[in-house]
C-alpha cells in the first residue's frame, strides 16, 4: 500500500493524487496499463486517480499499419481499445492544448468542446506524464500539402490501400494514356521503414491484385523510392540496407538514393535528379518531428523540438513532469558516443514507459528512481508477403526468414492476447485463401448513395442556369458524387477516424 505516501493532503484528510496521461500510444497506453497494475489498491480506493487523455479511443499498433495497407491485418485489429485495456482509468477523448505546470492544469479540447459554449475542459493534475508522440517531418514542398498523404495512421495505411486500388480501377477504364499514367505511377519519398515497409507491401498487394485485371499488369505499375541520403532503412544496418536496395530494384521498384522531391504542384512529383513524374500519388513518410503541442507546454524542449530529459525519465530541472517515447530526447546511456539521445522507435518507447511508470510509483512511494538503459538491438522489416530483412543481436537474415521473424516478433508484441489471436487467425485464413482486392473507399463517404438518391435541393428559378457553371463546380477534383476523383491528401480524404474503413 503507498496510499500514505501518495496522499497530498494531511493523513485525517488525504487529498487524491491526480496522475495525468498525455497521449494514448505506445507511451501512454504502457505506462498507464503499469500503473493500473502496480497502484491497484490505491486506484481501487480512490487515492490515486490515471486519466488518460487521447485524440483517439484505441492505440495504434503502427508497426502493423504497412500489413494493414496491403489488406494482411484488418484495421481494427491493429488498434487496442484503451477503454477496455485500461479500464482502472479515467479515458478523455480529446486532446491537451495547452498546459500551464506551475498551476499544474491543462487545457483539454474535447470531441463536445465545440458543441458545448464553456469552451475548452480544464484538467488539474499532481503528476504530468507527457507522450503525445510525433507527427510527419514535412519541408516546404511546393504542392506537397495538397497533394501527398502521410503513414502513421491507420486512416492513412487503409486510405492508400484504397486509392492505390481505384488508380488501378482508373488506369483500366480510361481511354487516356496520359491519365493511365499518372494513376499507375507511386511515388514514396522518405526510405526509412515505415516508407520502406509500406512501398514494399502495396506494391506486392498491387502486383497481385493485377492479375485480376484484364489491361493493367503489374509491369505497367511505376513505383519509385525517393530517399535524400546514400542509403535505406538504416535501422537494419548498412550491409541489409544494400540488399534492400537491391530486393527491391530486382522487383522493378526505381529506388532513388541522394535524391530529394522538389515539387508536386499540379500532380506532378519533381526530383532534384530533374525527373518528373505525373502522378495522383505522393507518400510522405521523410521523418518525424515531435507533437506541436510541447511548443505550448512551457516546458524545456531541445534544438530538434523534443523535451529534454533525465535518464531516470523526468523532464529536466522541473517536479512533476515525466517524459519518453518519441517527444521525449532521453539521453542514451548505453551509447559510446557522449550526449546521444534514444532514437525515436517503439522499441525504447515500450521500454520507457514500464521504467517511467515504476518511477513515479517510486517517486510517489519516496524510494529512489533507477535510469533508463536499454542498447538497441536491431530491427525486422517486412518487404511484402513472404519478403523481408532483418539484423537482431547481430544476426542479418533476409527473405523468408527475415519476414517469418518479422511476423513472430510483431506477433509476440502487439498488446493484447485477444489481439494476438486475432491476427494469428487472420494470417492463417490468408494463408489458405486468396487476397482480398476490391478498394472500398466509398465507405469514406457512407452519406454519398443517400445524397445522390435524396437529390439536391431545386435551385431558386433565377439560380437554375449558372449554378452549373459556377467556378466552384470544375475545380474540386470531385466528381460531384462526393467521393472524390483520383487525388488524395485533400481535407475529407479519408473517413474522420474511423479504423474500420476497408
Ligand atoms: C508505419 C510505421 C512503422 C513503424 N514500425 C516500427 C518498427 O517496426 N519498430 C519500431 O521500433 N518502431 C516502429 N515505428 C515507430 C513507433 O511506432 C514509434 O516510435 C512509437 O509509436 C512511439 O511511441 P509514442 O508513444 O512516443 O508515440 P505514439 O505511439 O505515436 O503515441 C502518441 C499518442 O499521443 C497522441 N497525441 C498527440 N498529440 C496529443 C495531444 N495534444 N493531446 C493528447 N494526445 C495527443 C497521439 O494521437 C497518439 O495517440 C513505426 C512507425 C510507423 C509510423
Amino acid at each position: 500500500m503507498v496510499t500514505a505516501a501518495i496522499s497530498r493532503g494531511s493523513a485525517e484528510s488525504p487529498t487524491r493524487a491526480r496522475v495525468l496521461v498525455v497521449g494514448g500510444g505506445y507511451v501512454g497506453m504502457y505506462t498507464a496499463l503499469h500503473l493500473q497494475r502496480q497502484l491497484g489498491d490505491e486506484l481501487r480506493s480512490g487515492a490515486v486517480e490515471v486519466v488518460v487523455v487521447s485524440p483517439d479511443p484505441y492505440m495504434t499498433y503502427q508497426p502493423f499499419l504497412p500489413e494493414a495497407a496491403a489488406g494482411n491485418i484488418s484495421p481494427r485489429h491493429v488498434v487496442v481499445p484503451l477503454r477496455r485495456v485500461l479500464d482502472r482509468c479515467r479515458i478523455v477523448i480529446g486532446e491537451v492544448e495547452s498546459l500551464d505546470h506551475a498551476k499544474r492544469t491543462a487545457t483539454v479540447r474535447t470531441l463536445a468542446s465545440e458543441e458545448e459554449a464553456a469552451g475548452p475542459l480544464e484538467l488539474t493534475y499532481d503528476e504530468l506524464v507527457l507522450a503525445p508522440g510525433s507527427v510527419s517531418r514535412t519541408l516546404p514542398v511546393p504542392g506537397l500539402a495538397d497533394h501527398g498523404i502521410g503513414f502513421k495512421t491507420v486512416e492513412e495505411a487503409i486510405g492508400l490501400r484504397n486509392h492505390v486500388i481505384e488508380q488501378m480501377d482508373i488506369a483500366s477504364s480510361t481511354r487516356d494514356p496520359a491519365i493511365r499514367d499518372a494513376a499507375l505511377t507511386f511515388v514514396f519519398v522518405g526510405g526509412g521503414y515505415a516508407g520502406v515497409e509500406a512501398l514494399g507491401e502495396l506494391e506486392d498487394m498491387a502486383r497481385y491484385t493485377a492479375r485480376y485485371y484484364h489491361n493493367v499488369k503489374a509491369e505497367d505499375l511505376k513505383w519509385v523510392l525517393v530517399e535524400a541520403s546514400d542509403r535505406i532503412l538504416p535501422e537494419v544496418g548498412e550491409e541489409m540496407g544494400r540488399y534492400t536496395v537491391r530486393e527491391l530494384r530486382a522487383r522493378n521498384i526505381d529506388v532513388r538514393l541522394g535524391t530529394r522531391l522538389e515539387s508536386c504542384v499540379d500532380r506532378v512529383a519533381v526530383l532534384s535528379d530533374g525527373s518528373r513524374f505525373p502522378t495522383r500519388t505522393v507518400v510522405w513518410t521523410a521523418g518525424v518531428k515531435p507533437a506541436p503541442v510541447l511548443a505550448a507546454t512551457g516546458l524545456p524542449l531541445n534544438e530538434r523540438g523534443r523535451l529534454r530529459c533525465t535518464a531516470h525519465l523526468t523532464v529536466e530541472g522541473v517536479e512533476h513532469a515525466w517524459a519518453a517515447g518519441d517527444a521525449a530526447a532521453v539521453p542514451d546511456v548505453t551509447a559510446k558516443a557522449a550526449g546521444a539521445d534514444c532514437a525515436p522507435n517503439a522499441q525504447h518507447a515500450v521500454r520507457q514507459a514500464k521504467v517511467l511508470a515504476e518511477n513515479l510509483v517510486a517517486s510517489l512511494q519516496g524510494r529512489p528512481l533507477q535510469e533508463y538503459a536499454h542498447r538497441y538491438v536491431g530491427s525486422v522489416a517486412s518487404l511484402g508477403l513472404h519478403k523481408g530483412v532483418a539484423h537482431v543481436y547481430g544476426r542479418k537474415l533476409k527473405g523468408y526468414p527475415a519476414w517469418f521473424m518479422h511476423r513472430a516478433y510483431h506477433l509476440s508484441r502487439v498488446p493484447t492476447f485477444n489481439r494476438k489471436a486475432r491476427v494469428l487467425a487472420e494470417w492463417t485464413l490468408a494463408g489458405l485463401f486468396k487476397r482480398e482486392i476490391v478498394s472500398l473507399g466509398s465507405l469514406e463517404h457512407p452519406r454519398a448513395e443517400f445524397a445522390l438518391a435524396a437529390g439536391p435541393p431545386p435551385p431558386p428559378a433565377d439560380m437554375a442556369v449558372t449554378s452549373d457553371s459556377s467556378p466552384d463546380a470544375h475545380d474540386t477534383g470531385d466528381d460531384g458524387d462526393g467521393r472524390g476523383g483520383g487525388d488524395l491528401g485533400g481535407p475529407g480524404r479519408t473517413g474522420p477516424n474511423d479504423p474500420t474503413n476497408d
